[in-house]
Formats: structure tokens, sequence, C-alpha cells
């Protein structure tokens, strides 16, 4: 069943497309890739179309299927630590359900995701920075389905008799009065919190992979800056979206503002996927 959410962010975008590798499911059924890259060009990537004609698009950055965690998060890392500055960011997974959303945002222990490397980046820097700034950092974690928002920071018994809501607020940030914030000091917190959060996410469904198709899960670091030298305090958020499968939303609004946001379009390359893949790269490409 197909419902209609909108989802608003706000500003400047970047877009980086990541094309997972073929499956085995995909290969024991004798399904090809549709997706070629061009060795010299780390922005262009085209599918071949079933009347054997390419159709090419460009980003400002492609990742290819044998493109690791590292080599992802070495071009995400600019845009994060950002924050410390007091910029507002947004990077949110967008596409099909089985593309890679979670496995680039959340990973897995082996092979960590954006979510967990972005958090140490910012204990690092902030530690770099440590005698001209004080930050302090914290972590909330959010599911919104069907219109409803669920605290993944909260045991799911003691979910608050109160409705969350999303609140725009005046200078274009989004606030969710009464989500829990839980300060973090180190990255071995942040990945329990992760992996908790991850957990609740999954109580109650039947079946993981079915509701996250189904529901967006949403993760704020808030970062709070106080200026040693001149007594400045900053506050600004960080959030990283694992969105639900693209076949399931509606509509998604980027719109203009401040805020930086980067987008991950999530494909196949498998030929079994094609029409939903040129779904996902002609949307990418009208929000650039
Ligand atoms: P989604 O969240 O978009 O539904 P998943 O992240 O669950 O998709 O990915 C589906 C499967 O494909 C998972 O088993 C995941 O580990 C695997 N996968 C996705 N992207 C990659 C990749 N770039 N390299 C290796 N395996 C991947
Ligand atoms: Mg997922």
């Amino acid at each position: 069943q197909l419902y209609n959410e909108v989802i608003e962010l706000k500003g400047n975008i970047r877009v980086f497309c990541r094309c997972r590798p073929l499956n085995q499911n995909e290969i024991a059924n004798g399904y090809k890739s549709v997706i070629e890259f061009d060795s010299s060009v780390e922005n262009e990537l085209h599918v071949i179309c079933s009347d054997s004609t390419k159709k090419q698009f460009k980003f400002d950055h492609v990742f290819r299927p044998e493109d690791n965690q590292e080599a992802v998060f070495a071009q995400t890392k600019p845009i994060v630590t950002s924050v410390l500055d007091g910029y507002n960011v947004c990077i949110f997974a967008y596409g099909q359900t089985g593309t890679g959303k979670t496995f680039t945002m959340e990973g897995t222990q082996e092979k960590r995701g954006v979510n967990y490397r972005t958090v140490e980046e910012l204990f690092r820097v902030s530690e770099e920075r440590g005698g001209a700034v004080r930050y302090e950092l914290f972590v909330s974690m959010l599911e919104v389905y069907n219109e409803k928002i669920r605290d993944l920071l909260v045991e799911n018994g003691n979910q608050q008799a109160k409705k969350l809501e999303i609140k725009q607020t005046a200078d274009g940030t989004q606030e969710v009065p009464g989500l829990v914030e839980a300060r973090v000091f180190g990255t071995d917190d942040v990945w329990e919190l992760l992996k908790s959060g991850s957990r609740a996410r999954s109580v109650g469904s039947t079946s993981l992979n079915e509701m996250s198709s189904r529901s967006h899960c949403l993760l704020r670091v808030t970062v709070k800056g106080e200026n040693l030298i001149n007594g400045q305090r900053t506050r600004s958020h960080l959030w990283l979206v694992d969105l639900a499968g693209s076949e399931r939303v509606g509509r998604i609004e980027v719109d203009g503002g401040d805020c930086k946001t980067l987008m991950f379009v999530q494909i196949s390359p498998s030929s079994s996927d094609l029409g939903e893949t040129l779904c996902s790269l002609n949307f990418a490409s009208r929000v650039r």
C-alpha cells in the first residue's frame, strides 16, 4: 500500500549515487548488470535500457559496487564536519528496498556505515579543536511510520503518551519536543546506542525488512559548541536518515534554505530492477 509522505529538506543539495553489487540470488537467476561505469570518470554512469539504448546520469560522485565504506566516507567527511562550524546538515539515503540504504547509513559490525563514522569523525575533530572550542554531542533516534513518530531511545513499553511531532522553528531548523537526547562521550557509547535503537526498530514488527521498507529511520546528532576565547555558543543538528523504500514513498520534496544536504541515491545493478532504478535516478537528477 502506497502512502503519501512529504519530507522537506532545506537547501543546498549534493547527490551521490551508490550502486550495490549483484547479489547471489540475481546471479543464480541469470540477471545481468545494466549499469556501466567509465573507468576515467568518477561522477557518471550509464544505464543500459531494455531497447539497448544507454542513458547517462551525472551526480556529484558515483560509487561503484566495489567501492567500500571507507571510500564512501572519504567523500562524505567534509560535509559532516561542517556541523562543528555551526551548520545544520542532513544526509539521507533514498532508493528502492534492497539497494543498500541501511548498508550505507548503518552498515554492519565489520563494515560500519556513515552514521558511526560520522560521530567518530566529530569526536576526532572536536578533540583537535579542544583548545579553542568545547563541544558536547547528543544523539537522538526516531522512527517515522504512518506519520507517527517513535522514539527509538525509549524502552518500548515506555513510549510517551504524548504524541511526538517534528516542529519547524523560526531559524529554519527542526525540533522534536520531548525527544530523548542522549549525551555521548565517546564512540563506544555511540555504537551501543545505535545498536539499541536499531533493535527497538525491529520490536513489534514481524520482519525488520518489511518494517524498514515502510518506515524512515532518523538519527539526529546535536552539537553544542562553546568558543573558549569569545564565549560564543552554537547549537546545530546533523540528521542522518535512512528513508523508507522509494517504491513506498509517495513523494519527497526538497526545498531551498539553511542546511547542507547530501542525498545518497542507492541503486541495484540488476536487469530485474531496471524500472525502479530509472525512477530513482530520474528523481535524483531532478533534485539537484
Ligand atoms: P535497503 O536498506 O535499501 O533495503 P540493505 O542495506 O538492507 O538495503 O541492503 C540489502 C542487502 O545488500 C544487504 O544484505 C546488504 O548487506 C547488501 N548490500 C547493500 N549494499 C552493498 C554494498 N555496497 N556492498 C555489499 N553488500 C551490499
Ligand atoms: Mg533498510
